[in-house]
């Protein structure tokens, strides 16, 4: 499968934000896969590993993540779990504000080296995800790319009035449901968007709960 593929399925299956699919087509996903015999692969819908125990996330599920943070243009964004830096990339490709969040240092360190080498601006933070990222908050999105038990209470503070929270919710290789939880006059809505596979958000907050 080539990126119009790619392109062409993410469309089928009911994406429809112009911005989205413009920068999804612009951002060249065979560099953020870690292994070059993958670089067929790289557009396939499906997740691939890139170290660590870690994988990038299936494209269709990185449109409709993206999609569905409903961002303005030039709006502050945070994405937990930068992994290969890929997510952050068609963020910034859609002229977003971009703040990421990953704790595996070799990864954040990859990401943060090729992000800069492609021209994406892209903040990077090494880190636990579950505290978010104070300094530039409040965030009109906020976007977590690891599964959690629940959803870590500090992202909800920094999400800003009439902000959206995109996240798999559900236990490590178990059923997972991605929500998008929206802040509108101090409450919280959800809103299920189905069943979905991610790694484990890996956080000492959830050990010790
Ligand atoms: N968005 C990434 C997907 C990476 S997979 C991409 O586009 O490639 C999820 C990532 O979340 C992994 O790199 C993992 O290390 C990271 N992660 C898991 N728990 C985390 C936490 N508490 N804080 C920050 N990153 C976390």
């Amino acid at each position: 499968m080539d990126q119009n593929e790619m392109m062409d399925l993410i469309k089928r299956r009911g994406v429809r934000d112009s911005r989205v699919l413009d920068a999804m087509a612009q951002v060249p996903r065979h560099l953020f896969v870690a292994t070059p015999q993958a670089g067929s692969a790289a557009y396939g819908d499906f997740a691939l590993p890139i170290g660590h125990e870690q994988t990038i996330s299936q494209p269709y599920i990185v449109a409709v993540m993206t999609e569905a943070l409903m961002l303005k243009p030039g709006a502050p964004v945070l994405e937990i779990g930068t992994g290969s830096g890929y997510q952050a990339a068609v963020l910034a490709a859609m002229g977003m504000d971009v703040y990421t969040v990953e704790r595996i240092p070799e990864l954040h360190q990859a990401a943060q080296g090729l992000l800069a080498r492609l021209g994406y601006e892209v903040h990077c933070r090494l880190g636990d995800g579950y505290q978010g990222w104070t300094e530039f908050a409040p965030y009109d999105g906020i976007v977590v790319t690891a599964a959690a038990p629940k959803i870590p209470k500090p992202l909800i503070a920094q999400l800003a009035e009439g902000g959206h929270l995109v996240i798999p919710v559900g236990r490590p290789y178990r059923t997972q449901f991605l929500w998008q939880v929206t802040k509108e006059a101090g409450t919280i809505l959800k809103k299920d968007m189905g069943g979905v596979a991610f790694v484990p958000f890996v956080s000492p907050t959830f050990k010790a709960g």
